[in-house]
C-alpha cells in the first residue's frame, strides 16, 4: 500500500514542474542577454585584444625579419597561439607561414633545448 502512495507522488510533481516550466522559460529569456553582455565586454584585465597587424598596417610580416618573427615564437620555438598572440585568424595565418619559412633557412629554430 505504501508503495502505491509513493507512485503517486512523482507523478504530482511532475505536473507541478509542467505548470512551471513556462515561467522558468519567461526567466531564461531574461537571464540569457545578461550572460551574453557580460562575456564579449571587457573579460580579463580590461586590456584590449586588437591584432597588431589590422592595427598597424605599416607593420609587414617578413619571413626574413627573425627579430620580429621572435615575438610570435615560443621559447621552445613553437609557435605562440593565437588566444596569446591577439592575432587576427588572416595574420596568424601569415605569422605561421612565414616562422616556417624562416625556419627553413634557419633563421628560426624548429626546436630548442634538450
Ligand atoms: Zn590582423
Amino acid at each position: 500500500m505504501s508503495q502505491r502512495n509513493i507512485d503517486a507522488g512523482p507523478r504530482s510533481t511532475s505536473a507541478g514542474r509542467d505548470s512551471g516550466r513556462d515561467r522558468d522559460m519567461g526567466y531564461d529569456d531574461d537571464r540569457t542577454p545578461d550572460l551574453n553582455s557580460d562575456a564579449p565586454g571587457r573579460r580579463r584585465l580590461g586590456r584590449k585584444r586588437v591584432c597588431r597587424f589590422c592595427a598597424d598596417k605599416a607593420a609587414v610580416i617578413d619571413y626574413k625579419d627573425p627579430q620580429a618573427l621572435k615575438y610570435f615564437v615560443s621559447e621552445r620555438g613553437k609557435v605562440v597561439p593565437r588566444r596569446i598572440s591577439g592575432n587576427c585568424a588572416r595574420h596568424q595565418r601569415k605569422v605561421t607561414l612565414a616562422v616556417k619559412r624562416a625556419r627553413n633557412i634557419a633563421l628560426l629554430p624548429f626546436t630548442t633545448g634538450a
